[in-house]
């Protein structure tokens, strides 16, 4: 679903290499969990792979089903099927959730060649999706995010990610800063979207919320580079361990 080869970039204002050689193949239908000290990469990867404007690929490659997507606009790797859920979700003052969600649900599909959803199967579609993630009706016609919690923000986040239907997910640390009832139903609403034809990139500072998304494979990320990898009991030996342990044991 989503490979990553060698890939080089760095922050264009400040000529400075943050990541230096990133290896990953996320395959259909499993969920990759990427960890990591703070600063060591993982939102710059989320980032460069989602096409926000500052960062410049200085080599390597990053496919999505086989189709270069560092060549693309950040609207057409989210047509061809790539989401990211913002570690740090934007305030759109003046803009309606509902309206938000509706523009990009049928922005995508018109990128597709596909029709429109008509107003009242979204109306339908939106209501019920909201109420698995606890998000009321209220929250649906404010704008987006303004005035929302820490936890509703990311609720939000994982909306979007439902409404749209990605490929490929990416979550950067959609746990942060949520208390367990509110991190659970993320998860839930993250578990409900595993599907076989669906990859997902899971980025987290903390094991807790592998307890309740169980990965396939952990990676660990330090100073722009996957430095090791391995199956769900990687992110309990970080738990137990921290990542001094891991570290020295690459260096
Ligand atoms: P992580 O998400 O793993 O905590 P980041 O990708 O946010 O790490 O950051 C990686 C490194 O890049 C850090 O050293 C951080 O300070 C630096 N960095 C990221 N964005 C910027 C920026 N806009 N300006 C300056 N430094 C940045
Ligand atoms: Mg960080
Ligand atoms: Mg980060």
């Amino acid at each position: 679903m989503l490979e990553i080869k060698n890939l080089h970039a760095s922050l264009e204002e400040e000529d400075k290499a943050i990541l230096k050689g990133v290896d990953l193949t996320v395959e259909a239908g499993k969920v990759h969990a990427i960890m990591g000290p703070n600063g060591s990469g993982k939102s710059t990867l989320s980032y460069v792979l989602s096409g926000k404007d500052g960062y410049e690929v200085t080599d390597g490659t990053a496919t999505l089903e086989g189709e270069d997507i560092l060549d693309m606009e950040p609207e057409e790797r989210a047509a061809a099927g790539l989401f990211l859920a913002f570690q740090y979700p934007v305030e759109i003052p003046g803009v309606g959730n509902m309206t938000f969600l509706r523009t990009a649900v049928n922005a995508q599909r018109k990128a597709r060649g596909e029709e429109e959803m008509s107003a009242t199967e979204f109306l339908k579609v939106v209501r019920a999706r909201a109420r698995t993630l606890n998000i009321d009706a209220e929250m649906l016609k404010r704008p987006v995010n303004v005035g929302f919690s820490g936890g509703e923000k990311k609720r939000n986040e994982i909306l979007q990610m439902a409404m749209l239907e990605p490929k490929m997910c990416i979550l950067d640390e959609t746990d942060s800063g949520l208390d367990v009832d509110a991190m659970k139903l993320v998860a839930d609403g993250v578990n409900a979207l595993r599907a076989e034809g669906r990859g997902f990139l899971v980025i987290t500072h903390y094991q807790r919320l592998l307890d309740h998304i169980k990965p396939d494979v952990v990676h660990i990320m330090a100073d722009g580079r996957i430095v090791k990898s391995g199956g769900p009991e990687l992110a309990l030996e970080v738990e137990n361990n921290g990542y001094a342990d891991i570290l020295a044991e690459v260096a």
